[in-house]
């Protein structure tokens, strides 16, 4: 029997549990159709203590941040990972800071949605995702070194946006009314002028999907990020 081995990919995760569980069945699936049968990702999970990235986003306590999760990416590095793939867009915050700490390659989440956005010609897009995600400046300005504007949700918006993901999502807990309040918030960014949604968080879309929303496509951040993961874990991306 010849052993098939595949590339060993590395996840920065626990950024919720909700999202990781995700990123873990997903890239497993997305493997699984690549290559069939009982093929599965080999894949390394680093999964941190939530606890202390819920305070560091309240506190916005940066440095510590990326000084947890650098120390979380080295290990991965250590114990043969051959990139990092880091499993929520609030951290890519602290994530130049991750990406001089490693010498493997840190696939950057804003490059992965970006070339899907660029691939349907569009620039302008609206975004769902943490307060600090919608609100400081790192977010926009990463996509707009790849060309895309991004359009926020107002104030009341960002902030119950953003509730129902620490208080409900990351929680598991999945509730009816959130979902529509999400979709009422998709359609006012469609109102004004956004061509598409960036779901800018890793949970959203255990809350939301394309099927509730018409008329407008949404770019969900785990899995375009998960569906490199499994090319890259079957071969099918060589990595430079
Ligand atoms: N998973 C979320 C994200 O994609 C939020 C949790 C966090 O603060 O990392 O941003």
């Amino acid at each position: 029997m010849k052993t098939d081995e595949l590339k060993t990919i590395g996840i920065l995760g626990g950024m919720s549990s909700a999202a990781t569980g995700e990123y873990y069945n997903l890239i497993n699936q997305k493997v699984k159709d690549l290559k069939g049968g009982h093929n599965i990702a080999e894949m390394l999970i680093c999964s941190v203590n939530f606890a202390n990235i819920e305070k560091y986003v309240r506190t916005s306590n940066w440095d510590e941040a990326a000084e947890y999760l650098v120390n979380k990416a080295k290990r991965l590095e250590n114990a043969g990972a051959i990139c990092l793939f880091l499993g929520t867009n609030t951290m890519h915050k602290v994530r130049k800071q991750i990406k001089e700490a490693v010498s493997i390659p840190f696939i950057d989440i804003f490059e992965t949605v970006s070339k899907e956005i660029k691939s349907h010609g569009k620039t302008r897009i609206g975004m769902l995702g943490t307060y600090p995600v919608m609100n400081d400046q790192f977010y926009v300005n990463a996509y707009k070194e790849f060309g895309i504007e991004l359009i926020s949700p107002n104030e009341t918006e960002k902030k119950e946006v953003d509730r129902i993901i620490f208080d409900e999502l990351t929680h598991h807990k999945f509730i009816q009314s959130s979902k529509e309040y999400y979709i009422k918030v998709i359609n006012n960014l469609s109102n004004k002028g956004a061509e598409g949604i960036i779901l800018g968080c890793t949970e959203i879309k255990m809350l939301v999907s394309q099927e509730d929303v018409k008329g407008i496509t949404l770019y969900d951040t785990t899995d375009l990020h998960c569906e490199l993961a499994a090319k890259i874990c079957t071969g099918e991306i060589i990595l430079d």
